[in-house]
């Protein structure tokens, strides 16, 4: 079996208005048997980082290596890594069968005995078995997705490397084979690097995330690290649905963040306040399920009065806009949606001292 390591790797591209930076110094470990997901926005230098995994692009600087040996001199095809895409990639004048096999026939000197029984048993784990002798043009979107996965799988590779595999499938078909990829990971063990620019597939799907932004590594962590410890603001902002609450605020003196309309003044304790050195300009974060939203009197000093603008019903859950009465912020809470709640209503608002993130506004690490 096989881990992964990306080792301070940087990708230039040249194009006609100069250099772009589409991965910059990026290190990620990923051990053997895990399932890693890249996650960020578009051009975030996910698939470039995928792709030279695969050897599908070169490296401008630093290493890849599996188990540990450096890669980038191997082809593709001598890397013992299997690419799933989007778009597919079946060959539409072959059957399910030939598809799967052709990458066999490639890369190993199999009998055909062993190619078919191969076949049949990757065929049978992604549930296509009865479709071995149909065309990709005779399939649905999900079955070709299927057929694109079980090609991976029969080449027995050391690393799966999936980019988006799932974006072409309706939202139930989704959920449905993200549960289904995770069930044939886990059973297979292979090391996976799955690029997604989906938070949920990101936090539902795997061990460990790693989030880029402009090429850059943001942060790297178990999905409930990234959700309750975020290195910085865009790892916050991004991981988390509906977003986290941002407020800037200034900090007066040891004992208070206060937004500059001097509306909203936050009490801290000192185990807060130590975390927070001598930044004076900061973000104070809260995410919409840990603001408290009641009916009652302003109970304590992290509780203060607003007012609902909109409510949005999600089934389980209402998303609810509020404003706050002091101060011009606004903030989106999420409470059980059983409650009735309606616009124009005065409600109060807790931001619980546990729950709060403070960030420094000009750098955008995380400070507590
Ligand atoms: P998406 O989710 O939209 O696919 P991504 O995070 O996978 O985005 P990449 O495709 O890796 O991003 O692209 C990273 C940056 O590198 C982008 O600015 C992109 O325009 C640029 N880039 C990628 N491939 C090339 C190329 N062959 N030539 C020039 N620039 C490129």
């Amino acid at each position: 079996m096989t881990g992964v390591t990306i080792d301070s790797v940087t990708k230039t591209f040249q194009d006609s208005n100069g250099e772009i930076v589409a991965v910059d110094d990026v290190t990620i470990d990923i051990e053997d048997g895990e399932f890693l997901v890249l996650v960020g926005p578009s051009g975030c230098g996910k698939s470039t980082t995928l792709r030279m995994v695969a050897g599908l692009e070169t490296v401008t600087d630093g290493s890849i290596k599996l188990d540990g040996q450096s890669i980038e001199h191997r082809q593709p095809k001598d890397r013992n890594v299997a690419m799933v895409f989007q778009s597919y990639a079946l060959y539409p004048h072959m059957t399910v069968r030939e598809n799967m096999r052709f990458g066999l026939e490639e890369s190993t000197d199999l009998s055909d005995e062993e190619m078919d029984s191969r076949v049949e048993e990757s065929a049978e784990m992604m549930g296509i078995g009865d479709l071995l002798d149909r065309k990709p043009s005779d399939l649905s979107g999900g079955q070709q997705q299927r057929v694109a996965l079980g090609r991976a799988i029969v080449r027995d590779p050391e690393v799966f490397l999936m980019d988006e595999p799932l974006s072409n499938l309706d939202a139930k078909l989704r959920s449905q084979m993200r549960t289904e990829l995770q069930r044939i990971q886990q059973e297979l063990g292979v090391t996976t690097i799955y690029v997604t620019h989906d938070q949920t597939e990101a936090m539902t799907m795997s061990d460990r995330i790693a989030v880029l932004n402009e090429g850059r590594l943001m942060q790297v962590g178990t999905p409930l690290e990234c959700y309750h410890r975020p290195a910085n603001r865009f790892v916050a902002d991004f991981i988390g649905e509906p977003s986290m609450n941002f407020l800037d605020v200034e900090r007066r003196g040891d004992d208070a963040l206060v937004t500059s309309d001097d509306g909203f003044t936050y009490p801290l304790s000192s185990a807060v306040a130590g975390d927070l050195g001598d930044a004076t300009d900061l973000v104070l974060g809260v995410r919409p399920e840990d603001l408290v939203v009641g009916g009652g009197q302003t109970a304590d000093k992290h509780t203060l009065s607003a007012t609902i603008d909109v409510v949005e019903p999600m089934g389980d859950d209402n998303v609810v806009y509020l404003q706050l009465a002091a101060a011009d912020v606004s903030l989106v809470a999420t409470v059980d949606g059983m409650r009735r709640l309606e616009s124009g209503e005065s409600v109060t608002v807790g931001l619980p001292e546990d729950a709060i993130h403070v960030f420094d506004r000009t750098s955008g690490d995380a400070l507590h």
